[in-house]
């Protein structure tokens, strides 16, 4: 049987990064992804803030700066806000990781799934070239994403998340801010539109408990975008997923394994965003892996820790926020333009809001 001293389920930039710096600090790592190749399809609208501008110099990850935010409210006011960062291919973000953990000396198995877990026994068996390959592991990074694998054969209950539809559209001229639309046609989300050079993504997220339906939502917003000369007709990419909304697990780690990125709960609840946490926890994840099995029995207790120190608060708000709007979706209280701004990060309400 294999054996490794660390075993990372998924590459996403929280299982790169995680092997990027288990491997760095000297252990044995294996990481694998179930995907045929890292980071594709992409399932994601390609925005990260400017401290994670580090991670994009390499061409041709960074595609263009951003420097503000339009937040449009119901009533069609647009509220400027500074909200610089970057547009990024994240295919090759992705990427770009995972090449650093490899060059760090991390083996890299992809067309490679995660089938079966027995946490007493420390063997994971991963299915690849249609073999069952049992691998011992002395621990373990559960970064699979939001239906993480790991946790369902830990028994923990699943993530709550919005669904995402995303196309990617022709712009009709250059655009350097993000928009977002907030509205009751949009319930438990918004939709937004990410330039992305002559390009642009253009998506929404739902609560599927609200609005099952993305498709027609979204195409209306399409349509009234072309009709407005703003896009071109032409859908050149088509893509979605779920993001976790729910805030981090109760626990981040169980035994020899730890959670990181979504699958730790970690994506923003109102905004979706999880690239910059992704990344950071699962860099102190690798370092909290390497301290532990050089013989820190309390260094996955302490990463714990760090990232509820780190995340919690933020996450604990974005919560609340949701959990408050929740019962005025579909009422005339959703499209006033006081209740999305209680609901959005660009607004002070957004800080300040009391639960109801
Ligand atoms: C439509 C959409 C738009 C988004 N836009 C943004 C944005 O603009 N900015 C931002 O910051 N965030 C955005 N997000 C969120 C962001 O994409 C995630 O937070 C981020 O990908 C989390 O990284 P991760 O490494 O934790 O998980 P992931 O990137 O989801 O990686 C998990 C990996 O695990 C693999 N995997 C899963 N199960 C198994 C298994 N059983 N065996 C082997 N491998 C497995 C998957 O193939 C995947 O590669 C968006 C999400 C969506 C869906």
């Amino acid at each position: 049987m294999k054996s490794v001293d660390l075993l990372v389920i998924g590459l996403g930039p929280g299982g790169g990064s995680a092997a990027a710096k288990a491997a760095a600090g000297g252990l044995n790592v294996l990481a694998v992804d179930r995907r045929q190749v890292i980071g594709e399809p992409v399932q994601c609208a390609e925005f990260i803030p400017n401290p994670m501008g580090a991670y994009a110099r390499a061409h041709p990850v960074r595609l263009q700066s951003i420097t503000g935010m339009q937040s449009i409210l119901p009533s069609g006011a647009a509220h400027a806000s500074d909200f610089p960062g970057l547009m990024i291919d994240r295919a090759e973000f992705d990427r770009a990781i995972a090449r650093t953990a490899q060059d760090h000396g991390a083996e890299l198995w992809t067309a490679s799934r995660l089938t079966r877990l027995l946490p007493e026994e420390r063997i994971a068996t991963i299915r690849r070239n249609g073999q069952e390959q049992p691998v011992h592991y002395r621990a373990l990074v559960a970064a699979d994403g939001p239906h993480s694998t790991v946790a369902t054969w830990l028994g923990l209950a699943p993530l709550a998340t919005v669904n995402t539809r995303q196309y990617t559209v022709p712009l009709t001229q250059p655009l350097d801010d993000t928009i977002i639309w907030l509205s009751d046609d949009y319930p438990g989300g918004y939709a937004w539109l990410f330039p992305r050079g002559a390009v642009a993504n253009l998506g929404l997220g739902l609560d599927p408990r609200l609005q099952p339906d993305l498709k027609a939502p979204l195409e209306r917003l399409h349509r009234r975008l072309v009709a407005q000369g703003r896009v071109g007709s032409e859908v050149v990419r088509r893509t979605g997923g779920a993001i976790p909304v729910g805030g981090l697990r109760r626990r981040l780690h169980q035994g020899c394994i730890v959670f990181v990125g979504d699958a730790a709960g970690l994506t923003h609840p109102i905004t979706g965003a999880g690239i910059a946490a992704a990344v950071v926890s699962g860099e102190h994840a690798g370092d909290a892996a390497v301290a532990f099995l050089h013989g820190d029995p309390a260094a996955l207790a302490e990463y714990e820790e760090d990232m509820r120190d780190q995340f919690g608060p933020a996450l604990a708000r974005a919560v609340e926020r949701r959990r408050d709007l929740q019962p005025l979706w579909h009422t005339p209280a959703a499209e006033q333009d006081a209740t999305q701004r209680r609901g959005w990060i660009a607004f002070n309400e957004y800080f300040e809001a009391a639960s109801a």
